[in-house]
């Protein structure tokens, strides 16, 4: 049976809705909530191949015109090139203000889809549902959606909340293990951020959420979408000037360094950089004396034990601790030789902070590469 999980940001409140099979029953999921009995579903090619015949089977069942727009998978389908190709096809189709778009993906996927709807007619309705761990814990949670620049990732986009979010389980039995890894990484962090309890629900329940049990799987979609929807709800618009929904990137600052230095060509995933980011960052709390050396031990042992990157060393690429520094002083805007970072406290306690030495920072870089 599924799980409803109401999120309000006052001014609008949806559903998550997490289980298994959801997708053979979408019609009747949402033909409640769908303004106008007509949906654009947009895609990518490895989604559509595992999934799609029964999201259109499903919609067949009920009296919902559908249409399907499929883009190549990969990050670089989040480009202005594929956003006006789809706009132009939904154009030329002809769309109304209630013509409801649905991202059916992962984070790409709900990322381009999302800010289509968002400025398509200046907002049509949006549903999201998210195919693969990373997307259902943390991309279709929270409003931001966009597409990347030659100038950097997400740098065009705008918030706009969807209709519902259904998060079925069943389609992460065809998602590749290593995807699987990455979307655990940032359950994970939801645990290490603010939720000391569902760390320790990971380090109980990790290995059957990562073997696919789809109950373990489900539970911890609960947990995490419970996690960042109060993160949100509290920031919803990223305003605050410290904690709030910065909080989200912690780990993010070495992680996004990593994947810029190989390019974001895709060898490392992003979750695989937020892996070892959480190790890094705790490893910079306690060499600065912020946390105990206890903490660091419980977030590495987990990491290891679950076969998941937790060291630089561990990656078979070799980075040099000065141009991973190039990126995030660049990257942070640096001031008088200090960065700032998401620090932690401990499990379950992490903190912005503006003046992290710089020095510190390369120091972790070497003893961990
Ligand atoms: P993705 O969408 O590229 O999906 C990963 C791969 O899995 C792709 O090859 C895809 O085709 C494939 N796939 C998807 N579902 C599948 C399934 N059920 N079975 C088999 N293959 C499947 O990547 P992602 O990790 O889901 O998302 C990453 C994106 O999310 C990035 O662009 C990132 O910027 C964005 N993101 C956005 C937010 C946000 O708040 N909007 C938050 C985090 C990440
Ligand atoms: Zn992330």
């Amino acid at each position: 049976r599924p799980v409803r999980l109401p999120i309000d940001l006052g001014h609008t409140t949806y559903d998550i809705v997490i289980g298994t099979d959801l997708i053979s029953r979408t019609g009747a999921l949402l033909a409640p909530l769908l303004p106008q009995k007509r949906v654009i579903i947009i895609t990518d090619e490895n989604v559509a191949r595992h999934h799609l015949p029964k999201l259109h089977a499903a919609l067949r069942e009920t009296d919902i015109q559908f249409r399907t727009l499929t883009v190549k998978p990969g990050e670089h389908s989040k480009s202005f090139a594929t956003y006006e190709r789809l706009i132009d096809s939904i154009l030329e189709e002809g769309v109304e203000r209630k013509t409801t778009i649905i991202a059916f993906g992962g984070g790409v996927v709900g990322d381009l889809a999302g800010f289509i709807a968002a400025s398509t007619l200046r907002g049509l309705p949006f549903v999201q549902i998210p195919t693969t761990l990373l997307s259902q814990v943390d991309s279709s949670v929270g409003g931001k959606t966009g597409i990347n620049t030659r100038w950097g990732k997400n740098l065009v986009g705008a918030f706009h909340q969807p209709l519902c979010v259904l998060a079925d389980v069943s389609t992460l039995s065809t998602l590749p293990h290593r995807e699987l890894v990455a979307g655990y990484a940032e359950i994970v962090k939801s645990g290490l951020i603010a939720d000391p309890a569902l760390f320790e629900w990971c380090e109980k329940n990790g290995e059957a959420l990562l073997d696919g049990d789809p109950e373990t799987q489900a539970e911890a979609i609960r947990r995490a979408c419970a996690f960042k929807a109060r993160v949100v709800a509290d920031d919803e618009r990223e305003q605050h000037s410290s904690g709030g929904r910065a909080l989200l990137n912690l780990g993010h600052t070495f992680g996004h360094a990593l994947e810029a230095e190989l390019g974001y060509d895709g060898r490392l995933l992003h979750g695989e950089g937020v892996s070892i980011g959480l190790r890094l960052a705790f490893m910079l709390s306690v060499k600065l004396g912020l946390c105990p050396a206890q903490d660091l031990e419980r977030v590495t042992a987990h990491l290891k034990r679950l076969k998941m990157p937790a060291q630089i060393r561990d990656l078979p690429y070799s980075f040099r601790a000065s141009d991973l520094m190039a990126h995030m002083q660049r990257d942070k805007k640096m001031q008088d030789g200090q960065l700032s970072f998401v620090l932690v406290h401990g499990i379950g306690q992490a903190f912005t902070s503006r003046n992290v030495p710089a020095e510190t920072v390369h120091q972790v870089l070497l003893d961990d590469g």
